[in-house]
């Protein structure tokens, strides 16, 4: 099990965002460049986490981007459940389905560990991933000065 890669890039957008100096905005272009991410899949992750009011976006010369209250406080869970879906984790359903759907219990049992994966990042939230600057303060991300 992989996150796509849509998931990881908006994951990146808003810890990069989080670790934000006081009235600080970042272009998406330049967020792109620190956390090392093609600049179309910056611009998607952009759009749709400010349609989900996580992130701000303020247009004009001087205009940027940054984190709001509620992205600050969104879990992970939040981030990650729907561009990760709820489809098969296995193919049951594929052309041709799978024989053994009808009575398979392997798959509830995925089902359930997806489940789980998610309830378990539902307990992450996004400031608690940067909240120790040691470890995670802006000098890790590289063309921040
Ligand atoms: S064996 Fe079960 S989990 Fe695997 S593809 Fe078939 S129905 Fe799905």
């Amino acid at each position: 099990m992989r996150l796509t890669a849509f998931t990881d890039v908006s994951l990146r957008l808003v810890m990069r965002l989080a670790v934000a100096g006081e009235g600080e905005l970042l272009t998406t272009r330049a967020v792109a460049e620190m956390t090392s991410v093609p600049y179309t899949h910056m611009a998607k992750a952009v759009a749709r986490l400010s349609d989900l009011g996580l992130v701000e976006a303020r247009r004009g010369r001087g205009g940027g981007l940054r984190l709001s209250e509620r992205g600050r406080r969104a879990s992970v869970g939040s981030i990650v459940r729907e561009p990760e879906g709820g489809g098969d984790l296995a193919g049951c359903e594929d052309d041709p389905p799978c024989p053994l759907r009808a009575a398979c219990r392997l798959r509830g049992a995925l089902h359930r560990a997806r489940e789980a994966f998610h309830a378990s990042l539902d307990e992450v939230s996004v400031e608690s991933l940067v909240a120790s600057e040691e470890v995670f303060g802006p000098d890790l991300w590289q063309g921040t000065d």
